[in-house]
Order: structure tokens, then sequence, then C-alpha cells
């Protein structure tokens, strides 16, 4: 999930439920500060004692918000460094310079929501649950989908498919390309959810849709639409990595407004096509029907239980394995 903060624009509407009140055992007035409002509680944020976790690129400060959690800090460390692992694998570096993370105590177990802004600064508001466990967090998804929001510039709400789809496309692949999932699992995963984001009868384009799963699994679909079709033009040497490293390099952190347009040219320019801007004039506005299904034989994917089995004869399956390799391979910083 991400909100859209600024001076003028105030805040638009959220879909996604994930996110919780104020737990009734706690201090309620003092948790309020921290969990209720639109917007993320920046003055509040910077009263507490902070941790400073140093990630390539920029700095995280990760504090808490008053609460019982049964894990040690340490472990609530790790979870943050390894996600910004993730996210700085995938962009090349942090999104942004310093982004503040508040984690609120909430009754129950798992991670169980996220929120990120960037109007006074990059912030990420994640609720935790107090018995929440390592597995838990080693399983969360939560934390780098929250992530990949700060790498987008805010965007306006009727295209929050793009600021959604990349934040569920990327999550996995980042993880992935930094050796915390198996690429199998991810692919099955694509498999099972996508169709979730599937046009239906009167669909008008994923401009004019307020559906969830067309939102978030639409958007990823345009994702994985526009990766697997720079890999084709470019003879596999860029990807929709490539294109969103691009963008923020050219300063499209969550802490500037953009229009839409302007990443999708920024994103463009960067690869030298104008495959995002091409793909948005088709499935933006009008219905386009996509055969899922086709798609992943030509990618040579299919669907065995929780993992896939492979078909190393398929037409684009070298593209399929790049899709999931570490692009920095031949230019790490050793
Ligand atoms: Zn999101």
């Amino acid at each position: 999930m991400k909100r859209r903060g600024g001076w003028q624009t105030g805040i638009a509407a959220v879909t996604a439920a994930a996110l919780l009140t104020a737990s009734v055992t706690m201090r309620t007035e003092a948790q309020s500060e921290f969990s209720g409002g639109q917007g993320f509680p920046y003055n509040a944020f910077d009263r507490l004692p902070a941790i400073d976790i140093d990630v390539k690129g920029g700095v995280i400060h990760l504090a808490f918000a008053p609460g019982r959690i049964e894990l040690p800090n340490a472990t609530i460390v790790e979870w943050v460094t390894r996600s910004a692992k993730a996210i700085t694998t995938y962009y090349g570096r942090f999104p942004v310079k310093s982004a503040r993370i508040l984690i609120v105590p909430s009754n129950g177990a798992r991670v169980q929501g996220g929120t990120t802004w960037g109007y006074r600064g990059g912030a990420i508001r994640i609720v935790l649950g107090s018995n929440a466990n390592e597995d838990d967090l080693r399983r969360d998804w939560v934390m780098v989908h929250e992530m990949v929001h700060l790498a987008l510039p805010d965007i306006e709400e009727r295209y929050a498919w793009l600021s959604e789809g990349l934040a569920v496309y990327i999550e996995p692949i980042a993880r992935v390309q930094s050796g915390d999932l198996p690429a199998a699992g991810v692919w099955a995963a694509m498999i099972r959810d996508m169709p979730k984001g599937l046009p239906g009868l009167g669909d008008r384009g994923l401009d004019n849709t307020s559906a969830w799963g067309r939102k978030y699994w639409g958007g990823a679909i345009y994702c994985l639409l526009a990766d697997v079709e720079i890999r084709k033009r470019t003879g596999n040497r860029m990807g929709l990595q490539d294109a969103m490293r691009g963008v923020v390099a050219t300063g499209g952190s969550h802490e500037v407004d953009w229009p839409m347009t302007r990443v999708l040219s920024v994103a463009d320019t960067t690869i030298g096509l104008s495959v995002l801007e091409e793909l948005h004039a088709q499935m933006g506005s009008k219905f386009v029907y996509i055969d899922l299904d086709a798609l992943w034989r030509e990618l040579g994917l299919k669907s065995v239980g929780d993992t896939v089995e492979y078909d190393d004869t398929a037409p684009l399956s070298t593209l399929r394995s790049s899709v999931m390799e570490n692009a920095s391979k031949d230019h790490s910083d050793r």
C-alpha cells in the first residue's frame, strides 16, 4: 500500500484493508499518535530513539512505537537489513538517502500491514504483531513491497495500478536476486495469482479501475509484459529493472511528485525504447485480452504444485532466467 500525500493534494482513498487501528490492550492514546491518522507521524517519530542502519546509498532510521514486541530488536534490524538488501540489489542502491521506518506493535502475530509516504522524507509504517516470530519475518513480503514504493515518485491516485503493480512484481524478484527466495516458487506464485489482475467484462483499462485485483495484479501483469517486451527488443540485454533504475537515477523517488507520464518516459528513455509508454497506450484506457497461459508456455513455465517445471526448449526460456538474475553481476562494486 502507499499513500499519496502532499501539501495541496491531501490524501486519497486507500483500498487495501491490512492497516489496523490501535490495539485496545495498549496505551491507546499514545498508540494512536503513531497508528491513527492519514499521514506519517513525522514529529512523533523524531522524538523516538532510533536505530540507524546503513544501507548502500543511504541510511534507515528504525524506531518503535510504544507497545510490546516479543522478538528482540536485533531480529527486527536483521529483517529490515535483509529487506533493504533486496532493494539495493534490484535498484543498485537504496532509492532515498534517508528513510524513517516505524514499527507499530499490534495484537496477534505476523506482519499485518504497511504504508509508505514521502512528503516529508521517505517513511514507512509497518504494523507488526506483538507475537510475531522469526519465521513470520523470514516469510514477510510487506517490508520489501513498501520499500519498492520508495523507488517510485508519488503519482496520481488514478495510476495506483502502476505503483502497486511495480511493488507486487518487483518485491519477489528482488528477493530472488538477493538470495532470499527460490525463483521457481516466485514463478509458481505468479502463475497462481496473476489471473486476479485480468480484465473482466466491461473493463475500461487500468487507468479506469478501482478493483483491488485489477490494480495490484493488473499492474503486475503490465510490469511482466513490459519486462518481457524490453528483453525481446534488446536481445535480452535489458529489462524492466534497467528502466526502473533509470527512474531512481533521475531523482525519481517517493519524495517527489511526478506526473505518471514522466515516470514512463524517463524509464523508456533510459533503455532507449518506448515499451512502457506503448503498453500504457494499449492497456490504460481500454479492455485488452491477455493470454497468460500462452505467455507461461513461451517462457517455458509449467506449474506443478507450489513450484514449476522449466522447459528450456521454450522460445523465451533464456529471457525467463534473466528476469530473476542479478543485473549488477557484470558491473558490481567489488
Ligand atoms: Zn503497496
